[in-house]
């Protein structure tokens, strides 16, 4: 007898199945239940149902355990191909109908994508449900072009691996245990009650399958979710399934009396779904609505309410459920939020495995020998928690190696490859180049560079692979680097054998971390061990492949696999988050629905890539069974989504997208919400947190702060800071008022200190720019690029300027002086890579061209306003190189001054090269950020006693003309220049001492070689 309940969501199908079971095992204890059942969430489900009554007699399973099942009962044993042995063998085959040649055929182009070889499996599987024979599928389509003549041959050469083998795939059982059935009648007659629960559709191996089943089985019950009464759009899903089930089976649905009766507001919900009138009605409690700001704290307002359901309500964790239509986005709110909240949690699907850092680390330090040793991500790898590199080592600071290597690399301008690293390490032990007084001091002392060397060395050759081997040597090495999941030593050291990184027993190291790395490093080492199986069931001998296409390898099968963070057996207490998809059918008392956002629930519909619509269509009409995908089953899924609660219904929204604009509610959201009387709660996370919703300790420590309890620093700190941020004008211990540091500050710079005019140009500039920079030798730590930056291209220049000069015949003939330029241009730029730190890129032959030209037409502009001088000194220093300090009035300076020119009559005229383009002016001066000409005026008469200086520029290279501020041209002449400068000196070096270090952004925005930029809240622009 089969019997088909078809009746609505909740009304107690299941409950009726058990208590059938439960009868016929009160009048027979030893008779056999076979209860069939879409998911393992549903067996789990259905198991603990189950468990008043005793599960001895009674299997549970999916289709796919019970295909098996009857395989084995037919004795046809066959090797079960798992998911990721039909990864490899998939992509072997793609990999031996296209080879190397991207242009061979349609899909050669994506014969190495995951995404591709993930597509094609998906196909295979349904064509296999559907029970399409290759040659069927293949005359089907031949004609119509390469695309699915191509997908034909792919089909035709995956069956034709797996028949000879006698290896079966998933649903090719399905379609083996139905040729079974009808190859031995008495097949599975023992089994006394049949029970189908929880689908919403069959495909054609399943109806096969169940149609002989229903035949043999004592009897059969089938649930449904529908209504005899009426017919309802929103059930078309389940109606289609009823109308397949009645034809196949030949039977005709009956109704349930509803046995369990769910609250009256979620029942009024269910019955009133999607009607064009709907009745409304009031909440009580039964459905909340909430509206959080984003993704992420709506995962949290959904978490926080699914607490409070267990603490207040006493509902166990098993029967809640926390449901989204796609939980991908949800996924790591999840995972971060329940730990916050101490919320044990299963994910159905796990966690996408490619996304744990612990792999991501891994991946990228198997892949940097592969990848040219590129210098960021060296680094990363020495400074990675997860990595153990003491090993053979006097001792385990990996971290500070670390920063000496990047000190090393960014001195030796490292981008990547062996060569480039070598050569910074030669670099490091010499550095030859002249220097520019502001510049600091070489980043490691040449002996340390050795050693380091060494360390570098052996680093590479523990994970430099072979360039070519078997997948299993492959595997072999790497898995040797992971390492065994060997305990620490009581002191922390581990034995000496050992040489792999520890990566298993590092993770252990983080509590907070531990459970998730571990789980996903065993994920990992299951990944390697598939690699390994591949290669014995597919190849015929192990044949050696390259390291990169093992990588390529490792890459495609990491992409797919996901990990799940495993929960005790003993842990029965554990919230299911699940997709909408993987509840269909389940019951809980509690469910929160994520995502009710317009584009996320519902979906957008999606053609197949493979197969569109079209194709389907065409291959419906040659009479082979395959479905449309576009089905409109949105409304379907929402309605299983929401009927899955028997008492307590939440359902949340972002109203921020990911990219932070506005977003629209879904229209199944508005539709509750005419149907349900309940208030929306708008949750944003500066919203102070009622006491009672607390959910984690986190939250509680953060209470009193948020409520202006008084606690000794917290808020009111935070509330000091950003009072200081939003002042118009900065002053404050939090923007540079260092005045309690002055007695520090005296010491620091006493009154022998010997400042340069650059440095207290600096102070003039913005204080906190002199603070970072000079005060606390903080650089500006700009990536790494190839070819030369505005530093080096500032030396290239000055050193340029000042050897042509003396090199000419006659300094005050620009003809003399051109002549001299190709020459000393030549002995600068081919030794500048090295004495400047930068590396050429293939430009370099064209940039050298090209500032040899700007320096041509600078010496000509230069030689036109010189007219009555001539060039006398170059690079002239003061204080430097014997030569005397300039004293003024007690605060000592020195500096180069970049070229004195004299007059026939001895007056002098000083000047400062300068390759930037921002404009100089009188007012430059006047307010303090240009001291250097008129100080270096005074250096050449009082210091040098060269002689009286009458005139004065910067002069722009670039632009090839002199600055707007003239020594001669400034209101009051050179002495006003002077005196103004020497009052600047003395304010900014009092300030100095004095802790003044407030930042003020320069007219024309914040210069990108200040150190603060990165984190200076007064930051603006940026001026080259
Ligand atoms: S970012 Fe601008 S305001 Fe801030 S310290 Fe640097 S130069 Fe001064």
């Amino acid at each position: 007898m089969t019997t088909l309940l078809f009746s609505p969501a909740s009304t107690g199908k299941t409950q009726h199945c058990i208590e059938r079971v439960h009868a016929l095992r009160a009048q027979d204890k030893l008779a056999l239940v076979w209860v069939i059942l879409p998911n393992q969430d549903h067996v789990r489900a259905f198991r603990r149902r189950l468990s008043g009554i005793g599960v001895m007699g009674v299997e549970l399973g999916t289709f796919y355990y019970f295909y098996a099942e009857i395989l084995a009962r037919a004795g046809r044993l066959l090797a079960r191909l798992t998911e990721p042995l039909q990864y490899r063998l998939i992509q072997d085959i793609v990999t031996r109908r296209y080879g190397d040649h991207p242009h061979k055929g349609y899909y050669a182009p994506l014969r190495d994508k995951p995404g591709f070889i993930a597509e094609l499996r998906e196909l295979i599987e349904e064509l296999k449900r559907a029970r399409i024979q290759p040659d069927w599928f293949a005359s089907a389509v031949m004609g119509r072009g390469e695309r699915l003549e191509e997908l034909a041959a792919l089909y035709t050469d995956y069956q034709a691996w797996l028949m000879p083998q006698d290896w079966a795939d998933a649903e090719g059982q399905g379609w083996l245990a139905e040729i079974a059935l009808q190859e031995h009648p008495d097949l599975c007659r023992d089994v006394r009650l049949l029970i189908v629960d929880g689908f919403d559709e069959f495909n054609p191996t399943q109806l096969g399958v169940l149609k002989t089943l229903a035949q043999r089985a004592g009897e059969t019950i089938l649930t449904l979710t529908g209504d005899v009464s009426r017919e309802r759009p929103i059930l078309r899903r389940f109606t289609r399934a009823r109308d397949i089930l009645t034809r196949s089976l030949d039977i005709t649905p009956i109704s349930l009396s509803t046995l369990h009766t769910p609250r009256s507001t979620l029942h009024h919900l269910e019955a009133s779904l999607f009607d064009p009138m709907p009745r409304r009605h009031t909440a009580e409690d039964a459905i909340e609505f909430v509206e959080a700001q984003n993704r992420r704290e709506e995962t949290r307002a959904a978490l926080r309410w699914i607490k409070a359901r267990a603490v207040r309500d006493h509902i166990p964790l098993r029967d809640i459920a926390l449901v989204a239509r796609d939980l991908g986005p949800y996924r790591a709110f999840i995972q971060e939020t329940a730990l916050e909240f101490g919320v044990p949690v299963r994910m159905v699907g796990g966690l996408p495995l490619a996304r744990n850092p612990a792999v991501t680390a891994l991946l990228s330090l198997l892949t940097l020998p592969a990848d040219d040793w590129p210098r960021r991500r060296v680094l990363d790898a020495w400074r990675s928690p997860y990595f153990d590199w003491s090993v053979g080592q006097d001792d385990a600071q990996s971290v500070s190696y670390a920063d000496a290597l990047d000190a090393v690399s960014r001195n030796g301008v490292v981008i990547r490859g062996l060569a480039q690293w070598r050569e910074a390490f030669d670099l490091a032990a010499t550095i030859t180049a002249e220097r520019d007084q502001d510049e600091p001091a070489p980043p490691i002392a040449p002996e340390d560079a050795v050693s380091l060397r060494g360390r570098f060395e052996a680093f590479v050759a523990r994970i430099t692979p072979p360039d070519s081997a078997t997948v299993r040597d492959y595997v072999a090495f790497v898995e040797n680097l992971i390492g065994d999941d060997e305990p620490v030593g009581q002191d922390g050291t581990r034995s000496a054998t050992n040489q792999s990184l520890s990566v298993v027993a590092r993770t252990r190291e983080n509590d907070a971390t531990r459970d998730r790395d571990v789980a996903a490093l065993r994920a990992f080492k299951d990944v390697l061990r598939g690699l390994v199986l591949a290669e014995s069931v597919f190849a015929q001998e192990a044949a050696p492949i390259t390291y990169t296409a093992f990588l390529r390898d490792v890459r495609g099968a990491v992409e797919a696999a996901s990990y799940e963070i495993a929960v005790p057996d003993t842990q029965r207490e554990v919230l299911l988050a699940a997709p909408v998809l993987r509840v269909r059918g389940l019951a809980f008392r509690a469910v929160a629905i994520l995502g009710l956002a317009e584009g996320d629930l519902p979906q957008a519909e999606r053609e197949d890539v493979l197969l569109t619509e079209s194709d389907r269509r065409w291959l419906r009409e040659r009479g082979l069974s395959i479905e449309p995908r576009l089905r409109g089953d949105e409304a379907t899924f929402f309605y299983e989504a929401v009927t899955r609660a028997s008492e307590r219904l939440l359902l949340c929204r972002p109203y921020l997208a990911d990219d932070g604009q506005p977003w629209e509610a879904s229209p199944y959201w508005d539709h509750i919400r005419q149907i349900v009387d309940a208030p929306v709660r708008h949750v944003r996370p500066e919203d102070p947190l009622p006491i009672d919703d607390i959910a984690s300790p986190q939250e509680a420590f953060c209470l009193p702060l948020l409520a202006g309890g008084g606690q000794e620093g917290g808020l009111e700190r935070g509330a000091a800071i950003l009072r200081a941020r939003l002042a118009e004008q900065a002053s404050s211990p939090f923007e540079g008022d260092l005045s309690s540091l002055a007695a520090e500050l005296h010491a620091h710079f006493p009154a022998d200190f010997v400042w340069s005019a650059s440095r207290l140009e600096s102070y003039g500039t913005c204080p906190m720019d002199f603070w970072t920079g000079v005060a606390l030798a903080c650089e500006p730590r700009e990536p790494l690029e190839e070819g030369y930056n505005v530093r080096a291209f500032g030396s290239m220049v000055h050193a340029v300027m000042e050897r042509v000069y003396q090199r000419a015949s006659d300094p005050a003939d620009a003809e003399a002086v051109l002549a001299a330029l190709p020459d000393v241009a030549r002995e600068v730029f081919d030794s500048a890579p090295s004495d400047y730190g930068f590396r050429p890129t293939a430009l370099w032959g064209y940039q050298r061209a090209e500032i040899e030209q700007t320096i041509r037409a600078t010496i000509v502009a230069l030689a036109e306003e010189s007219h009555g001088y001539a060039p006398r000194f170059y690079e002239q220093a003061f204080g430097f190189k014997g030569q005397p300090l300039l004293d003024v009035d007690g605060v000592k300076l020195h500096g180069f001054i970049d070229r004195v020119d004299a007059a026939p009559g001895g007056r002098l005229r000083v000047m400062d090269y300068k390759t930037g383009s921002t404009p100089i002016s009188a007012q430059d001066l006047n307010e303090g950020r240009r001291l250097q000409l008129p100080l270096y005026a005074l250096a050449a008469r009082d210091a040098l006693k060269l002689g009286d200086v009458d005139a004065g520029f910067y002069w722009h290279v670039g632009s090839a003309q002199p600055s707007s501020l003239e020594l001669e041209s400034f209101e009051g002449g050179v002495d006003a220049a002077i005196q103004i400068a020497i009052a600047h000196t003395h304010r900014y070096v009092e300030a100095i001492r004095a802790g003044k270090f407030e930042p003020r952004v320069p007219p024309g925005g914040c210069p990108s070689y200040c150190p603060a930029t990165a984190w200076c809240w007064r930051f603006s622009g940026v001026r080259r």
